[in-house]
């Protein structure tokens, strides 16, 4: 992936989950912003790496939209999603980081005509995550976690992170109560973390036969106290997480 090649497509829901990476990427090469769907597109590149890094905005149909832009018109060559996500896995804290091996919509049911939360007329409920995508990703927040885990435990206090492999579950709700959480844990026990772009990017990319990995630091635990969690981890944490992770997988 060095210029020339085909880019890599960089995306996020909100500003704060990117971080500082714009600003990387114009002082490195500059940055040519192209605009479609009422969304930027900045081109460039990152530690030699182009990239199209853009913001996708919150719920499935602003993800599915923006990264069929990025393959489109933008032809990437992978995609890769970063931000924050609820903690549903018994063992997942605020401030653990989760990389996605799968994917699905945990509010999909077209019952009984089709199995809950498999998607119609393509006979999927999981999409994988690019296994190598994924474990890049993923040592990246190893590294990430060996060299700042303990400052940035101690700055944000939260305990020293702790990385989880597994499945991701994407719906267009907030979730923020010990009963729809309580819910989720019991349709899909699996679920690490709850967000709402990561199955729509992991269908889009299927469907497009395009590698895709999710990497969601946890902002909060999906439960009554979500809201306010949520909103003090990203204003003050995601920025540094996505900094950290990003810096060491663009790393060659
Ligand atoms: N405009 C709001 C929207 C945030 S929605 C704001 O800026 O304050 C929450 C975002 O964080 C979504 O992009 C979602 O992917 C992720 N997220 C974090 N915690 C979540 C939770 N408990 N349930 C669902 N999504 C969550």
């Amino acid at each position: 992936m060095s210029a020339g090649h085909r880019p890599l497509g960089i995306l996020a829901a909100l500003p704060q989950e990117l971080g500082d990476l714009i600003e990387a990427m114009r002082a490195e090469s500059g940055v040519r912003t192209v605009t479609h769907g009422q969304r930027d597109y900045h081109v460039g590149s990152v530690q030699g790496v182009s990239c199209v890094v853009t913001l996708a905005r919150v719920g499935k149909v602003a993800a599915a939209a923006t990264v069929s832009a990025l393959i489109h018109a933008f032809d990437v060559e992978a995609v890769v999603f970063t931000g924050v996500a609820g903690g549903v896995g018994a063992d997942v804290r605020v401030g653990d980081i989760v990389v996605a091996d799968a994917l699905m919509q945990h509010d999909l049911d077209a019952s009984p005509l089709f199995p809950r939360f498999e998607v119609p007329l393509l006979g999927i409920s999981r999409f994988a995550a690019d296994p190598a995508l994924a474990d890049r990703l993923a040592a990246a927040c190893a590294r990430f976690v060996a060299d700042e885990g303990v400052a940035s435990a101690a700055r944000f206090g939260t305990r020293e992170p702790r990385v989880h492999r597994g499945l991701i579950v994407s719906g267009d709700q907030f979730v923020a109560s010990a009963a729809a959480v309580a819910a989720l844990r019991e349709a899909l026990p699996e679920a690490l973390a709850v967000e709402m772009e990561g199955a729509a990017i992991a269908q889009v990319c299927y469907e497009y036969g395009v590698p895709c990995a999710v990497v969601r630091t946890i902002s909060d635990t999906a439960d009554d106290h979500a809201p306010v969690s949520f909103v003090s981890f990203l204003t003050e944490i995601a920025g540094a997480y996505s900094n950290g992770i990003l810096k060491r997988f663009l790393a060659r």
